[in-house]
C-alpha cells in the first residue's frame, strides 16, 4: 500500500483511502471530486480510525457524497461577510473589534466550513490598506487575525504585520483564530514564539477544536509555549451531527481543553453553508446538550451556544428560556 512517508498532508483521496485501508463499499461513499478540494494533515489522518467512515475525525475532513445535496436554505454565503467587507481583506461586524482575512490558506479542509467559497483577495502583498484602515479608526481596541488561517501565513509576512499591529497605539488585544496548531503544533516555531514574546498587547488564541480526538500531548505542550508568554487560550467549536453532538463527547472535549490550558469560549451553531447539511444539529438539540452540559460542568466549562445571524451587533446566544 501505497503511504507517503514524507508527506504532511494528503490531498489524494485514494492515498488517505489506502492509508485508512478503506473497504471498496466504504469508499463508495467518498465523493471524488469535490468543490473544495481534500486536505487532511498526516497528524489527523494518523488519529482516524482504520476504515471507519464514523470516525469523528473522517467526518469533519472527508468529502462524502452527502455533500452533494443540494437544499434551498444552505447556501455558498451563509453569513453574509462580503457585505461588512471593508477592504479587501478587512472586515468589520461589531464594535470595537475589526478582522483581518490574512490568508485563504488552511492547513487542513474542513467539510462544513463556512468561508469554502469566500471570495478571497488573491493578490498576496501586504496589509498596508488594512493597516491604514485600523489605524485611522480609534474605536477599535482588538484586531482579529482570522482567514483562512492566519498560522499559514509563513513568519515572513506574519511577524512584519504582528510588529506593526502592536505599534497601533488605540489597539489593546491581538487575538489568533486559529486552526493550525491541530495540524501542526510545530508550527509555533522560535522565531514565532519570540516575536510573539516582544509584543505588548495582549495576545489571545482561539484555537478551534471540534473533538477531544483533536488533543494530545503534542498539542499541549504547543499550548505551554503560549502560556509560558501569558497568552490566553480560548477555544471555539462547532456543533456538528455525527462528530460531537453527544453530551460525553462535549464533556471529555471541556475537561480535554481544560486539561491543556484552554477554556472553552464559543460553541457555534453551524452556519448554513452548501454542502454541510448533514452536518446540521437543530437548534432544539442544541440547547438540550447544552442544558446537560450545565449539569456537568462548572459554568467556566460551558461554552457560549451561539448562532452567527447576519446583520445583528454581536453573535447571537442560544439560550433555553429567556428572562420572564
Ligand atoms: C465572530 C466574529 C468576531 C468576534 O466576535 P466575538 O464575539 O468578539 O468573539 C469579530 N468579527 C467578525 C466578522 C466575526 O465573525
Ligand atoms: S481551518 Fe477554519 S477556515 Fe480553514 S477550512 Fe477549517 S473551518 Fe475553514
Amino acid at each position: 500500500m501505497a503511504v507517503p512517508l514524507k508527506n504532511k498532508t494528503f490531498t489524494a483521496i485514494d492515498t488517505l483511502l489506502d492509508f485508512l485501508e478503506f473497504s471498496e463499499e466504504n469508499r463508495a461513499l467518498v465523493w471524488r471530486r469535490p468543490r473544495f478540494p481534500l486536505m487532511v494533515p498526516r497528524r489527523l489522518a494518523e488519529k482516524m480510525g482504520k476504515n471507519d467512515p464514523t470516525c469523528p475525525l473522517f467526518l469533519q475532513f472527508v468529502p462524502l457524497l452527502k455533500e452533494t445535496a443540494s437544499l434551498e436554505s444552505f447556501t455558498l454565503e451563509p453569513v453574509n461577510d462580503p457585505l461588512f467587507r471593508l477592504g479587501p481583506k478587512y472586515l468589520q461586524k461589531y464594535a470595537g473589534r475589526s478582522l483581518i482575512l490574512t490568508t485563504k490558506a488552511c492547513a487542513m479542509h474542513c467539510r462544513y466550513c463556512f468561508r469554502q467559497n469566500f471570495p478571497y483577495e488573491t493578490n498576496a502583498g501586504g496589509f498596508s490598506e488594512e493597516l491604514d484602515l485600523m489605524k485611522k479608526n480609534t474605536t477599535l481596541h482588538e484586531v482579529i487575525l482570522s482567514g483562512g488561517d492566519p498560522l499559514s501565513l509563513k513568519n515572513s509576512s506574519l511577524i512584519p504585520l504582528l510588529l506593526e499591529l502592536d505599534t497601533i497605539s488605540h489597539l489593546q488585544i491581538i487575538r489568533f483564530h486559529t486552526r493550525t496548531l491541530i495540524a501542526d503544533p510545530n508550527r509555533l516555531d522560535a522565531e514565532l514564539l519570540s516575536c510573539l514574546a516582544r509584543l505588548k498587547k495582549n495576545v489571545i488564541f482561539v484555537v478551534h477544536v471540534n473533538h477531544p480526538l483533536e488533543l494530545g500531548e503534542d498539542l499541549t505542550e504547543a499550548f505551554d509555549k503560549l502560556k509560558d508568554l501569558k497568552i490566553i487560550l480560548l477555544s471555539q467549536s462547532v456543533l456538528l451531527k455525527g462528530v460531537n453532538d453527544d453530551v460525553f463527547t462535549l464533556e471529555k472535549l471541556s475537561f480535554d481543553l481544560f486539561r491543556s490550558g484552554v477554556l472553552p469560549y464559543y460553541l457555534h451553531q453551524l452556519d448554513r453553508v452548501q454542502g454541510a447539511s448533514h452536518f446540521e444539529v437543530p437548534i432544539e438539540e442544541g440547547l438540550e446538550l447544552v442544558e446537560q452540559l450545565r449539569e456537568r460542568l462548572p459554568g467556566y466549562l460551558v461554552p457560549r451556544y451561539v448562532q452567527e445571524i447576519p446583520n445583528q451587533p454581536s453573535k447571537t446566544p442560544l439560550l433555553k428560556e429567556a428572562v420572564r
